[in-house]
Formats: structure tokens, C-alpha cells, sequence
């Protein structure tokens, strides 16, 4: 049986890489002032379809793009350095763009016998999982926005955006144009 390429074709673009000097000149502040949250879908890659180059986003994958209590302490932890960085003022740190998308496997948790099945493989509870679903991104999008807007744990000078990638024509389609944790009221645009 053959091997599966798996990481021996990365590992061998990562020595293309590193000879042609691509890590060189990359800071660990984004460049952008962009913090990315998206799917771990392979097709949702945003270096790939928002043409980031490295060292320009933070980027955070989980299943759906969700904005779980880890995403906001990741955010958070951005903020506190990127305030460190910039101390006073009321310009905005970095924006987080969160984009869910169509297709999105996602929605598997809207199935209960899925949702059953993942729950007791995890060892969580199988009514917490429930809302994990993305079956229409536009909503789960601006849900998610809102979610971040009312963290505590998010200073307002963090900007924050909701976005819709279709993945069948390519285009990201901005949902929830960007705003701070104080314009909680404002309505998702379809
Ligand atoms: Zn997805």
C-alpha cells in the first residue's frame, strides 16, 4: 500500500521555504491589525482566499468558526498585548473578522443522532452542542459577532466584524460591518 503524502509534501515546500528566505522579515504583531476567525474547513484556508501573506493576520480555525469562551480568551489575549504595545489612546487595536461559511460541516450538529453520537465520544453534554450548528452563516455569523461584542474581556477599542464566504463562487460577503462592543444594536444586512 502506498504511504499518504501527509506531511512529507509539506515538509518538503516548508525546505523551499526556509531556502528562499519566505519567514524572513515576518513580526509578531500582525502587520494588518487583522485577527481572523474562521473553519477548519480545508476550503476556508483565509491566507488562501483573503491573499494574506505571512505575519500580516491572527488566525483562529476551530469547527464552524465559532466564538467559544476559548476564541474570546484568545482575543483577549491579542488585546492585552497589543495594548502593551499602544498604551492610551482610543484608536482601534486590530478588528477581528469572523467568517463562517456555506457548506459548512457544521451543521451536523443540527443532527440529533450526530449530535448523540459526538457528544459521548467528547464526554460532553449532547444539549451543549446544539448550537454549534452553522446551517445559515448569516446568522450564526452575526450571532457569533454579538457574542464577542458583549465579552467583558474585550476591550471596545477592538473592532469587530461578521463575514460570509460562499464557497462556491469564492467572494466573502461582509455581513456585520465592523463596530466595537458598544453598537450591540446593530442588525445583521443580508
Ligand atoms: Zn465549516
Amino acid at each position: 500500500m502506498t504511504k499518504p503524502a501527509s506531511i512529507d509534501v509539506a515538509l518538503e515546500r516548508n525546505r523551499v521555504f526556509a531556502e528562499t528566505g519566505g519567514y524572513e522579515g515576518a513580526t509578531p504583531l500582525a502587520t494588518l491589525r487583522l485577527f481572523v476567525i474562521t473553519c477548519l474547513d480545508p476550503r476556508t484556508d483565509p491566507a488562501h482566499l483573503l491573499g494574506l501573506d505571512l505575519s500580516e493576520a491572527f488566525v483562529v480555525r476551530n469547527v464552524g468558526g465559532r466564538v467559544n469562551a476559548e476564541v474570546i480568551n484568545d482575543v483577549a489575549f491579542v488585546a492585552q498585548i497589543a495594548e502593551n504595545f499602544n498604551p492610551g489612546g482610543d484608536e482601534p487595536l486590530f478588528e477581528v473578522a469572523v467568517i463562517h461559511h456555506n457548506q459548512c460541516g457544521a451543521m451536523a450538529f443540527s443532527s440529533d443522532e450526530f449530535r448523540t453520537a459526538y457528544a459521548d465520544r467528547i464526554g460532553a453534554d449532547e444539549s451543549s452542542l446544539r448550537d454549534h450548528a452553522v446551517l445559515d452563516p448569516a446568522v450564526t455569523v452575526a450571532t457569533d459577532v454579538a457574542r464577542l461584542r458583549a465579552a467583558p474581556a474585550i476591550p471596545s477599542r477592538v473592532l469587530i466584524s461578521g463575514h460570509v464566504y460562499d464557497v462556491t463562487t469564492g467572494l466573502v460577503k461582509t455581513v456585520v460591518p465592523a463596530g466595537s462592543q458598544t453598537e450591540q444594536l446593530v442588525k445583521p444586512s443580508r
